[in-house]
């Protein structure tokens, strides 16, 4: 039985030259609890061995604190921890602008990157990501700021998310030599094979851009499945969890690191020991039958 290699623990982010963990971590359900609080969880993913943390602007615009407060909220982690900003690869998102919604001309970008920086108090996001695509934005334009913020030390990386195919193939051909398009960020998990099926992760082996899979869990379905082919898809991730000792979690995010364009799961958990337990998906091998076992659970029909 053919098995796939194991997935290294670390990896380049595309052809930035910036090495990363292959799992990240994630604060869209960040915002809304205390300092404290969110130092522990920050450094709890950087004890495991997590270096990329995501962020966006728009996180936290649901709770009290509004648009902008998951980013305050690490800000504050910083002005008591300085030194954990030196430890981490920092990326953010910026684009989406209620109830606009989505604006990434060069004007907008600039102040909406400066406005990250300031809540965050620091000078500089190691990878900056439009987060949403701006159909009324030409990619030329999208190009053009990232440059500006590279020449400024702004940015250290420039990246996209939720573009489609052909969205992220025309910006590629506006990027300038000196910054290459570096990652992309589509769903993806056991649930969610669009980018599986649809060319990003084929676009994304072609030319060397680290995927960033957001919701790996579902959003949590994987974890607690309410339907038949969440119960389907927990069932075959399980028999896997089960043999090499680890959580379903874990297996999840091995699954997906399995693919050869290596996407990295934005562990999405706010507790933790289930932050902690990630690093658990290093420990686990795919056969080839096994794995194509999870993709046929979640397509509900065998392969042809
Ligand atoms: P997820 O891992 O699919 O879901 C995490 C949710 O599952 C949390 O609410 C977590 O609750 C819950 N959960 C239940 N059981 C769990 C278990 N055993 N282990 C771990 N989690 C469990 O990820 P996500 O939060 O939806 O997204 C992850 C990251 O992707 C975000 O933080 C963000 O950085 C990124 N994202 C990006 C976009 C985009 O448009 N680019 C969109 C969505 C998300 P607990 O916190 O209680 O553990």
């Amino acid at each position: 039985m053919s098995t796939l290699p194991p997935v290294p623990a670390t990896r380049l982010l595309g052809k930035s030259g910036i090495v990363v963990s292959s799992m990240a971590w994630g604060m869209w359900r960040f915002a809304g609890r205390s300092v404290a609080e969110a130092r522990t969880l920050v450094e709890a993913a950087l004890d495991s061995g997590i270096t990329l943390l995501d962020t966006a602007d728009i996180y936290g615009f649901d709770g009290k604190g509004g648009f902008g407060n998951a980013e305050a909220l690490l800000g504050q982690v910083f002005a008591e921890a300085p030194a954990l900003r030196d430890r981490m690869v920092l990326a953010t998102k910026g684009g989406i602008m209620p109830p606009l919604p989505y604006d990434s001309s060069p004007a907008y970008l600039d102040t909406a990157l400066d406005a990250s920086l300031k809540r965050m108090g620091v000078h500089r996001v190691d990878l900056y990501q439009i987060h949403r695509p701006d159909i009324l934005t030409h990619p030329h334009e999208i190009a053009k700021f990232a440059e500006k913020a590279y020449a400024l030390g702004k940015i250290g990386a420039f990246g996209v998310s939720n573009m489609t195919v052909a969205q992220t193939a025309a910006l590629l051909a506006f990027m300038p030599r000196d910054l290459p398009l570096s990652t992309i960020q589509p769903e993806l998990s056991p649930l969610c094979l669009d980018a599986i099926t649809d060319g990003t992760l084929d676009l994304a082996l072609q030319h060397n851009l680290a995927p960033m899979a957001w919701s790996p869990l579902g959003g949590g379905r994987i974890a607690s499945p309410t339907d038949a082919r969440a119960t389907a898809v927990a069932a075959a991730l399980d028999a896997v969890a089960q043999t090499h000792g680890v959580s379903r979690t874990a297996a999840t995010y091995s699954w997906i690191m399995a693919h050869p364009a290596r996407p990295i799961p934005i562990v999405g958990s706010q507790q933790v020991d289930r932050i902690r337990e990630a690093a658990d998906a290093y420990k686990v091998t795919w056969t080839r039958e096994d794995w194509y076992k999870v993709l046929v659970a979640s397509r509900g029909e065998k392969l042809p």
